[in-house]
């Protein structure tokens, strides 16, 4: 027989360790929801500096300097004007050393500003093995894509094209952050991804944009793809599945006769032979002086495949597409161009601008023009994908 004193010690017991257990948990849940810089699905990593070392840190309004190794508070402040540094151990924020390779700064409603320019959200430091600094913004998926939108289009464009394109930057990050879940970061923020202007890049009429369209993605067969845009596409889309690993069919490319009045529609560029050399030299090939440059073959869109470079030394095929990323994807703006050695000179005359996958955005701005909405602009360009909540995938 268990006594009655005893039965009501073991009831307080078992209530005084409930309620320890409850704290606990309570207490690592608030530790996980506030200071984890894991990845969620309403929140990108954005790598916003990469390998440098130093950078300068102000903010404006409270935040907390936290451990996201060990999820330890180590600060808590109001304003601060400072350098980020490494040392051997750790971090350095001006004097104040951070024994931990990752510290995270979460910014409780305050002005984040980093070398100038202003971000939402908080942002991480890792050191990395070569004593370099790598800073990341972490900040709300749909704060993001109105950071993006006014780098990646112009906020006087008709509504519905806007929408169209603010979806198409949607899917994009958001599956750079599937792809990228095990990784510091989902997305850098130069052009080879999406580039993000911070907070001080935002326009109103694309966080109407953004607002209208929350959480709208494109999926195909209920998964979400990648979403590739470019300015103008010059006649015809591009099929994905020739220029990455991609084929399906939202992405094997269509006609477009939307882009032509796009300022873009056509490009010329005349650039030495030297430039040329100079350009393919540095990116590894070892030629001598160019004598011709034949394109060996276009694809079904017009845009070649590979071109042949005749040189005094030797000669070399490589790639439209490596070829345009050598000598700068803002200088040979397409790959359906043509080319002819004159003198001295090489005179490039081509179609469009961008790697011509997905949206023409271009042709999206003239589509809407003509009163197309939003979700037959994103038919057209990415047919058979559907619009669906990224909450509901
Ligand atoms: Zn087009």
């Amino acid at each position: 027989m268990v006594s009655p004193l005893r039965k009501v010690i073991s009831y307080k017991l078992w209530v005084i360790s409930f309620i320890i257990f409850l704290s606990f948990t309570h207490n690592s849940a608030l530790i996980t929801q506030h200071h984890s810089f894991a990845q969620s699905p309403k929140y990108i990593r954005v790598a916003i500096l990469e390998d440098v070392s130093s950078l300068r840190l102000k903010i404006k309004g409270t935040y907390e300097v936290i451990d996201s190794v060990s999820n330890k508070v180590l600060n808590r402040g109001k304003n601060l004007n400072t350098t980020v540094t490494v040392y051997n151990r750790g971090i350095l924020l001006g004097n104040t050393k951070s024994n931990t390779n990752k510290l995270f700064i979460k910014s409780c409603d305050a002005n984040v500003i980093i070398n100038g320019r202003m971000f939402r959200g908080d942002i991480q430091f890792i050191k990395n093995d070569n004593m370099k600094l790598l800073a990341i913004n972490q900040i709300e998926l749909e704060d993001y894509i109105k950071g993006i939108s006014v780098r990646e289009t112009s906020h006087y464009r008709p509504i519905e094209s806007l929408k169209a394109e603010v979806i198409a930057f949607r899917t994009f990050a958001l599956y750079k952050m599937q792809e990228n879940k095990q990784k510091d970061f989902d997305l850098t923020s130069d052009i080879y991804s999406q580039v993000y202007g911070g907070k001080g890049a935002e326009r109103y009429r694309i966080n109407k944009a953004v607002d209208e369209t929350k959480g709208l993605v494109l999926t195909y067969q209920g998964k979400i793809f990648p979403a590739f845009y470019h300015a103008t596409c010059g006649g015809d889309t591009e099929d994905a599945s020739l220029l990455w690993n991609v084929n399906i069919p939202p992405l094997k490319g269509v006609p477009c006769n939307f882009c032509q009045d796009s300022p873009h529609f056509q490009w010329h560029n005349v650039l030495s032979q030297e430039e040329v050399k100079n350009a393919l030299v540095k990116g590894g090939y070892q030629i001598g002086n160019i004598k011709d440059i034949l394109i060996l073959g276009r694809d079904k869109s017009n845009r070649i495949t590979n071109l042949k470079i005749v040189t005094e030394k030797k000669d070399i095929e490589i790639s439209a597409k490596d070829f345009r990323n050598l000598l700068g994807p803002n200088i040979i703006r397409s790959t359906n161009f043509d080319v002819k050695v004159v003198e001295r000179d090489i005179v490039f005359e081509g179609f469009g601008w961008g790697h011509g996958v997905g949206l023409c955005q271009w042709g999206a701005y003239f589509m809407a023009k003509e009163g197309y909405n939003y979700k037959q602009i994103l038919e057209y360009y990415y047919p058979g994908a559907a619009v669906s909540l990224s909450a509901n995938l």
